[in-house]
Formats: structure tokens, C-alpha cells, sequence
């Protein structure tokens, strides 16, 4: 390739929202023919959302938003975040909260309404005499074996609902993997987090090839296997823990939403944090560099 090719590459990249260290860069996609994808924070948000509200009989879904949003926007733990941000979506403004209490490790207490409400794990709850009905005890543990968070909410005396939260799938997620196969690539989820979430990461974003419960320091290792078996390995990732691999990887892609040691690490930046710019960085490398053939 031309250096003027390359740097009208870099230029176009920039407009795309991709940073490319220095235009050699692109010389180095076009024999990539797998992209390894770490889970969180590139495929999925890396931040807990509030996904589900499970309702003890009786129950209304406003009022336990109400309540438990209100005691959680006093916390500051991410389980809280997730919880007061989806009520305030849903609900909007939120009553606010007396004698606010934090029980380490088990959660929260207050005054909302005039109600004595808790928000935490189900002992918390237990110790003021407040027992999940059968069934809803039944459907938080099913939630946890799927791997997402739970929490108990009770007041007055009574336990009334389970709130789930999660990371979820980044929206764009499965278009940008869509992209890349239609590219001629092979995608494959990295991941440190336990089969079974990976599996149903993959699963909701079009992945069939995972690689589960690879400790951080294991990753460059995965990297390194791929190579090994002849692959050439594009790699994604955001976190402290993905940057050996990145550097490892033929390609680093880093998310610019991500840690700096990623980027540092990474040959090019997606700037968004948006995965189907990934899918843009490679399409034009092959344009930029088929065009002056
Ligand atoms: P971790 O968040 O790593 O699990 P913590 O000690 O902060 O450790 O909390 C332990 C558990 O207590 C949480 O998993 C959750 O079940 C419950 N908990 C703590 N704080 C809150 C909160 N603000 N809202 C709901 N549940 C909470
Ligand atoms: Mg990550």
C-alpha cells in the first residue's frame, strides 16, 4: 500500500469513530480471520441493569419500584444504581427516605412513605421476620443460576418481591457480530465469567465458539492457543485484564469507553465503544488497501 493510501485510511477511520495508532496498522487486518470478543464491557454494558421485577401475590410492581428506588438511590452499591435508575425510568420522581441504614453486606434500610422497607439479600429480611413465598424464592434462585443478581424487597413485616438485575447486551452487539461474519471472520467470546452466563451472552448475540472461566492472567494464553492452531486473531477487549491479549492479538481493538491500559495496549480504538465499528475497521482496511492494488 501507498503511504498516501494508508493515511487517507487513518482520515477516514477518524470520521468513523476509529483511532488507528499509525497507518501500518491496517496492513495487519487483512489476513485476520477470527475475532476474539472479551464479554464485559464489549459485548455487554458492563454495568447492571434492573431486568426483571418478580411479584409476590397481591403485589404491584409501582409500589415495590416506589419504595425499593427510593431506599437504593441512597446507595451507592452498583446492585442500588441499577435498582433506583430503573424505577426513576419507570416512575419517574421518587419519594424520598428516613433514617436511611446501611447493613454491610446484606443490604438496605429505611423510611419511604411511611413504610419500614429493606432491600437486600433474603437474610437480611429473614432477620426481621420477612420469608420470600415459595415461589418467589424458587424464581430468584433460577435467576441466579442464569447468572444475574437478585435482591429481596419487604416492608411492613412483609417480604413482596424480587428485583434482578444484570449486565445486558450491548444493543448493537449482535448487528455488529452479524457484520463480522459476513466479513469471512470467525467470532469466539473470551470470557473470566462462568460457562453459563457465557453461553447465554453468546447465544443472544449470534456466538458459537466460547472460551468460559479463563482467568485474567489466562487470556493472553487463549490468544497465544488460537494462534498456535494457525489463526491469525483480531482481539476486542476494554478491561485492565484484556491488555496482554490485546497486544498479543495480530489486531487489538480497544473500546474507547474502556480502561486506558486497553487502549495503550490496542493497535486501534473504537472511540464509541460501539462493536460494529469493529466490523467498519476492518471493511475499510480492505477497501483502503484493495484500492491501490
Ligand atoms: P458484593 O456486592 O460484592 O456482593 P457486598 O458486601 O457489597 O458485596 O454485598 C453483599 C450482598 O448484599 C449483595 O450481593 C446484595 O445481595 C446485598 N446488598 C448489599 N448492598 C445492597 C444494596 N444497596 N441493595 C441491595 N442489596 C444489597
Ligand atoms: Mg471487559
Amino acid at each position: 500500500a501507498t503511504p498516501t493510501a494508508l493515511m487517507v485510511g487513518t482520515g477516514r477511520g477518524a470520521q468513523l469513530g476509529i483511532l488507528i495508532k499509525g497507518p501500518e496498522v491496517l496492513e495487519s487486518t487483512q489476513r485476520i480471520d477470527t475475532v476474539v470478543l472479551d464479554k464485559t464491557g464489549t459485548v455487554t454494558t458492563g454495568r447492571m441493569d434492573l431486568v426483571d421485577v418478580l411479584l409476590a401475590e397481591g403485589e404491584q410492581r409501582a409500589d415495590v419500584l416506589r419504595l425499593a428506588g427510593a431506599l437504593e438511590h441512597s446507595s451507592e452499591h452498583p446492585i442500588a444504581q441499577a435498582v433506583a435508575r430503573g424505577a426513576f425510568d419507570e416512575l419517574g420522581k421518587l419519594p424520598s427516605v428516613e433514617d436511611f441504614g446501611n447493613v454491610e453486606g446484606l443490604g438496605v434500610q429505611g423510611i419511604v412513605d411511611g413504610h419500614a422497607v429493606l432491600v437486600g439479600r433474603t437474610r437480611l429480611l429473614e432477620e426481621w421476620s420477612q420469608y420470600l413465598p415459595a415461589d418467589l424464592a424458587h424464581a430468584k434462585e433460577h435467576a441466579e443460576a442464569e447468572g444475574s443478581t437478585a435482591v429481596a424487597v419487604g416492608w411492613d413485616g412483609k417480604a413482596r418481591a424480587v428485583l434482578v438485575v444484570a449486565d445486558t447486551v450491548k444493543p448493537s452487539s449482535a448487528e455488529a457480530i452479524k457484520q463480522l461474519r459476513a466479513l469471512g471472520l470467525k467470532p469466539v467470546l473470551l470470557t473470566g465469567d462462568n460457562e453459563a452466563v457465557a453461553r447465554k451472552v453468546a447465544a443472544e448475540v449470534g456466538i458459537d465458539e466460547v472460551i468460559a472461566e479463563v482467568l485474567p492472567a489466562d487470556k493472553v494464553a487463549a490468544v497465544k492457543r488460537l494462534q498456535g492452531e494457525g489463526r491469525v486473531v483480531a482481539m476486542v477487549g476494554d478491561g485492565v485484564n484484556d491488555a496482554a491479549a490485546l497486544a498479543q492479538a495480530d489486531l487489538g481493538l480497544s473500546m474507547g469507553t474502556g480502561t486506558d491500559v486497553a487502549i495503550e495496549a490496542s493497535d486501534l480504538t473504537l472511540v464509541r465503544g460501539d462493536l460494529r465499528s469493529a466490523a467498519d475497521a476492518i471493511r475499510l482496511a480492505r477497501r483502503t488497501l484493495g484500492t491501490i492494488k
